[in-house]
């Protein structure tokens, strides 16, 4: 199991590095938001400080949860009850105050990844809409049976509007869910990885524009 600490505080960062080798997994540390946001797929618990730097680590834990399923616990000094049924509400599996004893930490994240992994985890695997199929562990889409040759930003791309359907997702959160900031990418940048798309999934009317707001692909596509 791999672990990526989110961790501004060196000294902090260092023990749990060290505790969470000390147990035969991976951890690596990140000390911005900006980081897990970049980096989270390569790993399978996040470990999440809400005080960082570039940005409040609620925000991270929300913009995690529009892309990632994978296990998330905060770990942060904020004891007050507001913070704590918010890092909850937005979707952290865990919450745990400091000073944290590295011994509970532990359990906790076996607790956390147990619990995941017997539910076969918490993400819907296949997904399908009218014609195309997608396998998201497999990273796979297809159109009647036909493996599609998407870029892996159009399988994001897909994938995102897909797990969404029937909803519009915005141009801001498909900026901030595949690139991790909407200020980093260029709004140019999506139209591209859309025409892409469109173009491979050769279904007109597929993926829908609503106008100034953003995509919405239908709950029941014809
Ligand atoms: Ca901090």
């Amino acid at each position: 199991m791999d672990v990526l600490i989110v961790e501004d505080d060196d000294s902090m960062a260092a023990a749990l590095t060290a505790a969470v080798k000390s147990t035969g997994h991976g951890a690596t540390r990140v000390a911005r938001g900006t980081d897990a946001l970049l980096r989270h797929r390569d790993f399978d618990v996040i470990l999440l400080d809400l005080g960082l730097p570039d940005m409040d680590g609620l925000e991270v834990l929300r913009k995690l949860r529009q892309v990632s399923d994978s296990p998330i616990l905060i770990l942060t000094a904020r004891d007050d009850e507001r913070s704590v049924v918010l890092g909850l509400r937005s979707g952290a599996d865990d919450y745990l105050i400091k000073p944290v004893k590295l011994v509970e930490l532990l359990a906790r994240i076996e607790a956390v990844t147990r619990r995941t992994k017997v539910s076969g985890g918490r993400r819907t695997p296949h997904i399908r809409l009218g014609e195309l199929a997608i396998d998201l562990d497999r990273r796979v889409a297809e159109i009647a049976g036909t493996e599609l040759a998407l870029t892996p930003t159009e399988f994001d791309l897909l994938s995102l509007l897909a797990r969404n359907a029937g909803s519009v997702v915005t141009r801001e959160q498909i900026l901030d869910a595949l690139w991790g900031d909407a200020f980093l990418a260029s709004s140019r940048s999506l139209d591209v990885h859309l025409t892409g798309l469109r173009s491979k999934l050769s279904l007109p009317g597929f993926i829908v524009n609503v106008r100034g707001v953003g995509y919405r692909i239908e709950a029941d596509p014809q």
